[in-house]
């Protein structure tokens, strides 16, 4: 009888984005389980750790039909407002919210 490999999991594991649910390959980032009483790259499905805070992920509660709208149309990924094509900056792009300075098209 084949049995699954004992792999060592964390009590957040079942929390995290990577884990799969699956006894031959339980997380994405470690197949072979974690090695330390920490991960670093645990991500809680409704955020992510920085510094020791969650940040919360805007596209977590959009249906997957959204987030192909916002792949096309969002700034981040084209770099220019949906509504009147204004080119956003280098610097501009780095916002946690869009906000166009011609139009005022706004991500929120
Ligand atoms: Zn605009």
């Amino acid at each position: 009888m084949i049995k699954p490999r004992a792999v060592r999991q964390l009590p957040e594991c079942p929390n995290c984005r990577f884990y799969c649910n699956n006894p031959f390959f339980f997380c994405e980032v470690f197949p072979d389980g974690v090695k330390g009483n920490s991960c670093i790259y645990y991500a809680p499905e409704i955020g992510a750790l920085y510094n020791g805070q969650v940040i919360k992920q805007p596209l977590q509660n959009r249906t997957i039909e959204e987030k192909l709208v916002l792949l096309d149309k969002h700034p981040l990924f084209t770099g220019a407002c949906p509504n009147c094509n204004y080119k956003f900056s280098n610097q501009e792009l780095l916002a946690e919210q869009f906000m166009c300075p011609t139009c005022e098209w706004s991500d929120e």
